[in-house]
């Protein structure tokens, strides 16, 4: 009998995760930790500061095709590649974007979901994976509200679950409308922008999502819907579907789900809540009732790796008939075959090879349980209040608003100031922060005008904190208000 790997002529694949390669894993797992471990304890602030220049110059450098043949060594080089200036999210100065620390249940979980490699596409690629993929659809399901007649599949994030709901939503009023290019959806003029995108894909027409005004707290105005929908009507067009947001991007909004619903359904038109942001509240003893009409979505988006903790990808559609899910079934002879009676999620999703991206959520939910997620989500909240509070009476900060969830929008504005001048010293002031490393924050425009946006989604983060990342927003913005005209 000949040596089982003879075929192999390069390096006896010692490389090749398996029961031959334990003490090489184990090595190398060991290795990923230590080194991890020492970048963490010395992380100074969220970032360094580098630039897009001096980052592309360091990845062109590498020689792809000269291996280094060594872990350390690769690790070292990727050091100056990407670890040494990383972003950190558990950083207290990190607060830009919708990116939270990560819970260590999850991190376990990402271990076993790559070695593993299991694929959740079909029963027979995941055997227990699927089951555990539906039970956690099943339980935010009921969480939502929905009853046993609901379904959902994970996706690679709020982006691809918006797609999917929009998609379904368009395949029922397709039957009932015929031309696509008089499908109309309604979201407030805050939905995320996925909602443009997923329309682009869908065919429809280039004014297919319809604007819809907001109130002073920018949720979405139930009477505005209500004209915008007789004008759809008037004009022989339909409503294909109703956005609600639960937690915008930028104020966190919720819009009232329970007066939208209604008015989807005198219209008869598909209600999708965006809840990526604000579905963290599902699990939360203190602000859950703020998702109050949920239940009566057709669909609705849930980002685990936003407010619940989880490390990227962590994301879900649910809908409330799992029929409407079958708008992506397909049967491949060599996948999913059909007739066969396999319980194979590749019937429900989008993607093919997929991800086990559920078992992060099940280790958290086993380890820690949802009380405990419910709780940072609260602290989190909690948070953006108690800084508002102190930020109102700071001269310097002018506020756009009262907090919603978890965000901050406010820019460098002291006496005097006009909005031109506050409106150029925000892109100024964020780079100045991202230069310092000292601290992140986003910025976005609110009414024509541009503001900065602190994202808080650091449970373990204190007030004094938050107030340091505005300090230094005063401080830039003291440092460059000289070259600027105020008046
Ligand atoms: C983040 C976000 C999305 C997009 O989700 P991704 O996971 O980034 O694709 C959609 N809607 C809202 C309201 C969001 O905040």
């Amino acid at each position: 009998m000949s040596p089982p790997q003879a075929h192999l002529a390069c390096d006896s694949a010692q490389h090749l995760f398996g029961p031959q390669r334990i003490e090489e894993y184990v090595a190398a797992m060991r290795l990923a930790t230590d080194h991890l471990t020492d970048k963490l304890r010395s992380v100074a602030g969220p970032a360094t500061g580098r630039t897009p220049a001096s980052a592309a110059a360091a990845v062109a450098r590498v020689d792809l095709d000269t291996p280094l043949g060594d872990a350390g060594a690769a690790l070292r080089e990727l050091d100056g590649l990407y670890l040494d200036d990383a972003v950190w999210f558990h950083d207290p100065g990190y607060a830009a974007h919708l990116n939270c620390p990560v819970v260590i249940p999850a991190l376990l979980a990402e271990v076993l979901v790559s070695a593993v490699n299991s694929s959740l596409d079909t029963f027979d690629q995941s055997v227990g994976g699927t089951f555990v993929e539906r039970r956690l659809i099943e339980w935010t399901a009921r969480r939502i509200g929905f009853d046993a007649r609901a379904d959902g599949v994970f996706t690679s994030g709020g982006t691809q679950s918006n797609l999917q709901a929009l998609h379904m939503a368009r395949d029922r009023a397709a039957g009932v409308a015929g031309d696509l290019a008089d499908l109309r959806i309604l979201a407030s003029r805050d939905a995320h922008f996925s909602v443009q995108k997923s329309v682009r894909l869908l065919g429809l027409g280039p004014d297919a999502v319809v604007p819809v005004a907001t109130d002073d707290r920018r949720r979405l105005d139930p009477a505005a819907l209500a004209r915008e929908l007789a004008t759809l009507r008037q004009g022989g067009l339909t409503p294909m579907a109703v956005v609600a947001t639960a937690g915008t991007t930028d104020f966190g909004a919720i819009d009232p789900i329970t007066e939208i619903s209604a008015l989807c359904v005198s219209h008869r038109a598909w209600l999708h809540v965006d809840a990526a942001y604000g579905g963290g509240l599902l699990v939360s003893s203190r602000h859950r009732e703020r998702l109050a009409g949920i239940e009566r979505a057709d669909s609705v988006t849930i980002d685990y790796h936003k407010t619940w903790f989880q490390p990227v990808s962590s994301s879900a559609v649910l809908v409330r008939d799992s029929r409407s899910l079958s708008h992506v079934a397909w049967h491949a002879d060599y996948l999913n075959p059909a007739g066969e009676t396999q319980p194979n999620q590749v019937d429900k999703s989008l993607q093919t090879t997929r991800r086990f991206d559920a078992l992060k959520l099940w280790l958290t939910l086993r380890v820690m349980g949802a009380g405990a997620i419910g709780c940072y989500v609260d602290a989190v909240v909690d948070l953006a209040r108690a800084a508002y509070d102190r930020l109102r009476d700071e001269p310097r900060i002018e506020m756009a608003a009262a907090p919603e969830l978890s965000t901050l929008v406010l820019r460098y504005r002291p006496a005097g100031f006009s909005e031109e001048a506050a409106d150029e010293l925000v892109p100024r002031i964020r780079a100045a922060l991202y230069e310092s490393g000292s601290a992140m924050v986003a910025a976005t425009r609110v009414d024509g005008r541009r503001w900065l946006k602190l994202t808080l989604l650091n449970p373990l983060c204190e007030v004094a904190e938050v107030l340091a990342i505005v300090e230094r927003i005063a401080q830039a913005g003291d440092d460059l208000a000289d070259g600027v005209a105020v008046a």
